[in-house]
C-alpha cells in the first residue's frame, strides 16, 4: 500500500499532522501503537488548550482524532518498528504489514521511565502504575509508594493522599516498602526513537535533531512534538510542529 505521508504517533502533533497533509490533498496514514490521542489523554483537565478551558485530554483529543479522520487520514493500530529509504520513497516495516511511503512524519512523543531493574525486582508481583489519577482508585485505603522526586511525583503523591492509606515517598533505586500495595512511579520520561538511528540523527537521550522547521538529517524525514530536540514539550508546542511538518512535507513531496 502506498501513501504520500506516513505519521508515526496518533497524538497531538500526529495528529495535526494528518489534518494539514490531508487538507493539502495528501493521502496520509498514520501509525499508533498505543491510546489514539498520545500521553495527554490521561489529564483530567487540561487549562492552557487555547478554546477550551478544562477540557479532559481525552475528550480533546477524541475530536482531534475525529477532524482528523473526516478530513481524510486513516488510521492504523500498528507498531512502526523500521524504516528504510529506498530510492526516492520509504519503506514503512509495522508488527504486522509493509507500507511505502513518500514521506515521513515522525510524532512518537515520549513515554514513562520504567522503574530500574533493581527496583522492578524489588516490586515483584505488585502493581505498577504510571498514572494515579487512572489506577489510584484500585488502591482505596491500602499502602502504595510514590516513586520519583520531581514535580510530577508530588502531583501524585498530593492525589494519592485522598484515596490510599497511606503514600510512601521514595526515590529512584531506593527500596519499595514490603507493604505498599501499588508503586506509582513518576521518574520522568523517555523517548523509544532506537529503530531509527542511522535513519536521522538523534542526541545522546534519542531526540530527534531538527530545529523549528522539523527538517531532520534525512531528506524526507520530518519529525514533530515532544520527541524533538526542543524547549517547551506542550500541546500548543506539538500542534504547531505537526503543522510545520505537514507543510514541509507537502512541499518535499511536489520537488
Ligand atoms: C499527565 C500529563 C499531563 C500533561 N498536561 C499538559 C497540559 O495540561 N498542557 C499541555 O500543554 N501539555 C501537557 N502535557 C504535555 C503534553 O501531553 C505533550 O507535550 C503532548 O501530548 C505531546 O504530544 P506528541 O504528539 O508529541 O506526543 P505523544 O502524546 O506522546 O504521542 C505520541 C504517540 O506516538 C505513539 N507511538 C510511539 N512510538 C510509536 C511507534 N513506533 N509506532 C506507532 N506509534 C507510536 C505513542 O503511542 C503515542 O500515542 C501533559 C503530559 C502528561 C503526561
Amino acid at each position: 500500500m502506498k501513501y504520500d505521508v506516513a505519521i508515526i504517533g496518533a497524538g497531538m502533533a500526529g495528529l495535526t499532522a494528518g489534518i494539514y497533509a490531508s487538507r493539502a490533498g495528501k493521502s496520509v496514514l498514520i501509525f499508533e501503537s498505543g491510546a489514539i490521542g498520545g500521553q495527554i489523554i490521561t489529564a483530567p483537565s487540561v487549562e492552557n488548550w487555547p478554546g477550551s478551558f478544562r477540557i479532559s485530554g481525552a475528550d480533546l483529543m477524541q475530536d482531534i482524532k475525529n477532524q482528523a479522520a473526516e478530513l481524510g487520514a486513516e488510521i492504523r493500530y500498528e507498531e512502526v518498528v523500521e524504516i528504510a529509504k529506498k530510492d526516492k520513497t520509504f519503506l514503512v516495516t509495522t508488527d504486522e504489514d509493509e507500507y511505502i511511503a513518500g514521506t515521513i512524519i515522525v510524532a512518537m512523543g515520549t513515554e514513562p521511565r520504567r522503574l530500574s531493574e533493581k527496583q522492578a525486582k524489588d516490586a515483584g508481583d505488585r502493581a505498577i502504575s504510571y498514572c494515579a489519577t487512572c489506577d489510584g482508585a484500585l488502591y482505596k485505603g491500602k499502602p502504595v509508594v510514590v516513586v520519583g522526586s520531581g514535580n510530577t511525583a508530588k502531583q501524585e503523591m498530593a492525589y494519592l493522599k485522598n484515596i490510599a492509606s497511606k503514600v510512601y515517598h521514595i526515590h529512584h533505586d531506593d527500596p519499595i516498602p514490603e507493604d505498599a500495595e501499588a508503586v506509582f512511579v513518576a521518574i520522568g520520561r523517555v523517548t523509544n526513537t532506537g529503530f531509527l538511528k542511522g535513519l536521522v540523527d538523534l542526541d545522546d537521550n534519542g531526540y530527534v535533531i531538527a530545529g523549528e522547521d522539523c527538517v531532520t538529517s534525512c531528506p524526507g524525514v520530518f519529525v514533530a512534538g515532544d520527541c524533538r530536540v526542543k524547549e517547551v514539550r506542550q500541546l500548543v508546542t506539538a500542534a504547531a510542529d505537526g503543522a510545520v511538518a505537514a507543510e514541509a512535507a507537502v512541499s518535499y513531496l511536489s520537488e
